[in-house]
């Protein structure tokens, strides 16, 4: 299946000069969403990964299927203020500024294998702060799989020698 075909882009949002990829337009189409989270859960087998961790809100979106076809489960990334037992944070770069990610300590166990979902890889920023996150509780990242990656921002550079896998490249 071409999954390009379902990715909208709109222009100039959410600010002038940006070409935001919508993925909503692959997930309200059960095929191919289905399509999608199959190539994943493919991947993820490969890899014998044993969590899964999404940054929200959009990770949750593409992590939570897989997890739930392999039976194993999912761990969510979010911003600070928002999960309600002890956090540990990392913070990473934005264009302007910094922005901060928390996961609960207890979210991962030493050793565990895990796969990184996101839809979409920039500049690295999300996914590098997320490894930082459960490489200091101890997991082992063994794959990040994207639905979409922008290959012009190099954010491959970001993850070092990370397994990565990606459906849709622009
Ligand atoms: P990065 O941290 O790699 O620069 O940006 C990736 C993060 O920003 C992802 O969590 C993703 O959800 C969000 N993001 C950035 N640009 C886009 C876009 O064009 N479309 C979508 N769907 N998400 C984006």
């Amino acid at each position: 299946m071409d999954l390009k075909q379902y990715v909208t882009t709109v222009e100039n949002w959410p600010k002038e000069g940006i070409s935001f990829k919508d993925i909503t337009t692959i997930m309200d189409n059960g095929p191919a969403y289905k399509y999608a989270t199959d190539q994943i859960v493919s991947y993820a087998k490969e890899l014998g990964a044993e969590i899964v961790v999404g940054p929200e809100a959009r990770g949750f979106i593409i992590g939570c299927p897989v997890a739930y076809a392999l039976e194993i489960g999912f761990a969510p990334v979010r911003k600070p203020g928002k999960l309600p037992r002890e956090v540990i944070s990392a913070d990473y770069g934005l264009e302007y500024g910094k922005d901060t990610l928390t996961m609960h300590k207890d979210a991962i166990k030493p050793g565990q294998k895990v796969l990184i979902c996101d839809d979409l890889l920039a500049t690295g920023g999300t996914v590098e702060a997320t490894v930082r996150l459960i490489e200091e509780l101890g997991g082992h990242v063994v794959g990040c799989a994207f639905l979409i990656e922008l290959k012009e921002l190099n954010g491959r550079a970001k993850l070092g020698d990370i397994n990565i896998k990606t459906l849709i490249e622009y």
